[in-house]
């Protein structure tokens, strides 16, 4: 089993220095301002120079940095970076764990034939990340996810580390217990107490005492100690968002073509939300160039919808607005999604009659077939 941990670097100071060129070299901190007793949410390398750690009080950070240039947060755009990231990671395997917005495992296991070794993986991760995004991120390779994730820590920022199985034990005998993912004050504490300071010496204590002192973690210890977890990498069952997307053969220059794909896309997409009694919120236009550069553009819509109709003239307007063909590859995805009915008192008349309609063909597609589509759609034309 090899297991990836990826981890952006200071990751909401990065996003905000690379869409604010004046911020870059200087020490940011994005969070709440100090005299509303804002906290650090996160800090460039230039502000944790000064001592300036995320959870921090923005008010002892502005005392420890006086030239602290402070940003409000922007969860949001985060997000949006965030989901990017997170797709150039599930398309090297579907085995992707979020820990949160900024990093993940990846069980990369099933992926060599594919895509090459683990660290070729890695590295092309960490470069696609940097080309596509301008953002760096840290990168750690080992036989599983409490080995990967001391790895992408080991040489922040723009690190590279892979520990093999058998240099597992000579990379952790130095390491401070501190560093054990999940252990608490309480436990560092606990075990300072009884003179164990790094993990090689957590590995002398003996499972009976470990697991006197600790209970069941106190067995979790003992097989951390030896560089042992067998906890599988979970990808998220909920799905955040739904999306479709299509790489063409060759380069597709001519827009109606475009408008055609998407057209169909958005029907995919919105049948998946209708069949699961969801609606989106936002809708993303996804496009890849010949040279493999990504635009994603997303527009958040006044209702939220799961209307074939609706879906595709957003992401029409999108293509509109900031395609320029050829396109190598495009897509849908809809995230905001919701699955309480909304109680609008004032509905619009089209948009329910349509809701009708659209619920009329899913069901007559689900009994005769995709083909009853077209039958449909010939018919509509007429209509008008
Ligand atoms: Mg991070």
């Amino acid at each position: 089993m090899t297991i990836i941990h990826v981890d952006m670097d200071a990751f909401f100071a990065s996003v905000e220095q690379r869409d604010n060129p004046e911020l870059r070299g200087r020490p940011v901190a994005v969070g709440g301002s100090p005299d509303q007793r804002g906290v650090v949410a996160a800090a460039s390398y230039e502000a944790r120079r000064f001592g300036v750690r995320s959870a921090m009080a923005m008010a002892i950070a502005v005392k420890l940095c006086p030239g602290l240039v402070i940003v409000p947060t922007n969860h949001r755009r985060y997000k949006q970076v965030s989901d990017v990231v997170m797709e150039i990671f599930r398309s090297y395997t579907p085995v992707v764990e979020p820990l949160s917005l900024d990093e993940a495992f990846l069980d990369v296991t099933g992926s060599e034939k594919l895509f090459g070794s683990p660290e070729t993986i890695g590295m092309e991760i960490q470069r696609r990340i940097e080309e596509e995004l301008q953002l760096s991120a840290s990168v750690g390779i080992g036989p599983n996810k409490f080995i990967a994730k001391l790895a992408s820590d080991y040489q922040k920022p723009g690190g590279f580390t892979v520990i093999p199985s058998e240099k597992v034990l000579d990379f952790l005998t130095p390491l401070p217990v501190e560093k054990i993912w999940g252990t608490g004050e309480k436990t560092v504490d606990r075990l300072k107490r009884v003179g164990i300071k790094t993990i090689g010496q957590l590995r002398e204590l003996s499972l009976d005492f470990l697991e006197g002192s600790f209970g069941r973690y106190g067995r979790a210890l003992y097989g951390f100690a030896r560089g042992k977890d067998d906890r599988p990498v979970e990808p998220h069952r909920e799905a955040k968002s739904i999306g479709k997307e299509i790489t063409f053969p060759e380069d597709v220059g001519n827009m109606e073509e475009l408008r055609q794909t998407l057209r169909a896309l958005a029907e995919e997409v919105g049948r998946s939300l209708r069949r699961k009694d969801i609606k989106c919120g936002s809708v993303t236009l996804k496009i890849k160039y010949p040279d493999r550069q990504l635009v994603t553009r997303t527009e958040r819509l006044p209702e939220p919808t799961n209307l074939t109709g609706i879906i595709y003239g957003t992401a029409g307007f999108l293509l509109n607005k900031h395609c320029k063909p050829p396109v190598r590859l495009i897509g849908i995805t809809c995230t905001g999604l919701t699955g309480e009915r909304l109680i609008t008192l004032f509905r619009d008349e089209k948009q329910v009659r349509e809701e009708k309609i659209t619920a009329t063909l899913d069901k007559l597609k689900d009994r005769y077939g995709e083909d009853v589509v077209r039958v449909a759609s010939l018919f509509k034309k007429r209509e008008k």
